[in-house]
């Protein structure tokens, strides 16, 4: 990548922030990743529209990322450009319409909803993802999922180099899965559409969720969450539970031995140790139980 080329696009402190080398263990939550040529936040959707266009336009790789909490950084590095949305973060709430920057956290928003006194996002709270990897994930637990209070997202298109509004319908949300998967769109804001509720039972119900989850998940390691998608018909962390892999260890990373769904970083892990132990997983489930696990982490 001609860095200098991308340094001198982002040379204007009121539209970009920027880093140089960081190495992505401090931008995602598996904590494990080499340095990124160039890291960079814009301030606002114009300037975030215009370097999407910028980088389509001259063919410089990078990847959109709001929390970093679903995907695995490569060890050796990224010769390309990390997009952080997180100063994408407004949020406006008229009626029961929630309007929300791409950038901002799940949780955040279930707060401000229970502030509201709106239900309908509290099955977020604790998702440790932003709105715009809610949407291309579309994030879910205990029931709920982002498509069932989504009205649409304002995405740029590489394709036009403009932005459009995407439906519920035209996102195809499914099982962790979203058109932006295939489209190659980069979600800039969402609509949501909550439902009046009692605050404090909103409250009571984010917080039963978030015992539930320092209850049943190894919080207290670095992870990216559950590692593989749910098997039709079985419980996924059971089916490794059962094949005797908690606490199998490839380097720093092993299947944690709270919840067998998640590998954690026990410290030093790399993605090579992460994915041979995806990969041990995967086999060992094949192997005894003829179930072939899909993976809901992403690659990066
Ligand atoms: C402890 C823990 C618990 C978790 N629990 C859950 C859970 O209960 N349910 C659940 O569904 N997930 C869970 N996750 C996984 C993860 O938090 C979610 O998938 C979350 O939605 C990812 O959001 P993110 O902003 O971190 O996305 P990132 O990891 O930053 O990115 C994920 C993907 O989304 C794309 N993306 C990010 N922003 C945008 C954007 N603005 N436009 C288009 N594409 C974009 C990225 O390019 C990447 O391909 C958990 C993770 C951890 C670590």
């Amino acid at each position: 990548m001609d860095k200098k080329h991308v340094l001198s696009f982002l040379n204007d402190a009121e539209k970009y922030e920027y880093t140089v080398d960081t190495p992505a263990s401090e931008l995602t939550s598996f904590r494990v990743g080499g340095p990124v040529s160039v890291v960079t936040y814009p301030r606002d959707k114009g300037a975030f529209c215009a370097l999407l266009r910028f980088l389509s336009d001259n063919g410089i790789k990078h990847i959109v990322l709001g929390c970093g909490s679903n995907v695995l950084a490569p060890d050796e590095g990224y010769d390309g450009v990390f997009v952080l949305t997180s100063r994408i973060a407004e949020i406006l709430i008229e009626d029961n319409i929630m309007t929300v920057g791409c950038g901002r956290g799940v949780t955040s928003c279930a707060s401000a909803a229970q502030k509201a006194g709106l239900s309908g996002f509290a099955f977020a709270y604790g998702i440790p993802g932003s709105v715009g990897g809610a949407i291309y994930m579309n994030a879910g637990a205990y029931g709920s999922e982002i498509k069932d209070i989504i009205v649409s997202a304002e995405c740029f298109d590489p394709a036009t180099g403009g932005v459009i509004e995407l439906c519920k319908d035209a996102l195809s949300l499914g099982y962790r899965d979203s058109a932006l998967r295939r489209n190659g769109m980069t979600v800039l804001s969402a609509r949501f559409r909550l439902a009046p509720g009692d605050p404090e039972a909103i409250m009571a119900e984010m917080a039963d969720y978030m015992s539930r989850r320092r209850e049943k998940q190894p919080l207290e390691f670095p992870s990216a969450g559950s590692v593989f998608k749910r098997a039709p018909g079985h419980f996924t962390g059971k089916l490794i539970e059962d094949a005797g892999l908690k606490g199998t260890r490839v380097g720093g990373a092993e299947v944690s031995e709270k919840h067998a769904g998640f590998i954690v970083n026990r410290g030093g892990a790399t993605a090579r140790d992460i994915k041979a132990l995806i990969d041990l997983v995967c086999e060992r489930v094949y192997a005894l139980y003829g179930v072939r696990l899909e993976r809901e982490l992403i690659y990066i």
